[in-house]
């Protein structure tokens, strides 16, 4: 536990961004941010995975209800943002102290619209080619 990063930013040994704390939980600002707003919400207690809460226990609502709390705090409420727990390697899980990942500020739906047009003209260039080449 004493190598856990996420403890050591609990307990203020290491440095993060911090946007919000109450008595359960610490939210910070992700160090490597997958986008333009990406905060994490993280138990004080030491909890490695999401596996390894007690059924019942009202600490992940909280954890939502905090999740909930920072997406209007950073103006995305209504626009959109995503909330999710990664949990062992197989999801993805780096960092094993439990955490919430608040992620927004990318607009899928703009971003597949250019990743197909982009694929469209690809596949007309890929598509010309292959014609020049036919004898
Ligand atoms: P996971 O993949 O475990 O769900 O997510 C761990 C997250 O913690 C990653 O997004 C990673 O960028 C972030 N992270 C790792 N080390 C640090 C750190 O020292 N400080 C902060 N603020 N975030 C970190
Ligand atoms: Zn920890």
């Amino acid at each position: 536990m004493n190598d856990c990063i996420f403890c050591k930013i609990i307990a203020g040994t290491l440095p993060a961004r911090k946007v919000y704390e109450d008595d359960q939980v610490v939210a910070f600002w992700d160090a490597r941010p997958a986008a333009p707003i990406h905060i994490l919400v993280v138990p004080r207690q030491h909890i490695p995975t999401l596996n390894d809460v007690p059924e019942g226990d009202p600490l992940i609502a909280h954890m939502a209800e905090v999740a909930r709390k920072i997406a209007r705090d950073q103006g995305v409420a209504e626009s959109g943002y995503r909330f999710f727990f990664n949990v062992n390697r197989g999801g993805g899980q780096v960092v094993f102290h439990l955490h919430a990942h608040v992620v927004a500020g990318w607009n899928l739906g703009v971003l597949f619209i250019h990743m197909g047009v982009a694929l469209a003209i690809i596949w007309n260039r890929v598509a010309s080619l292959v014609r020049l080449r036919r004898p």
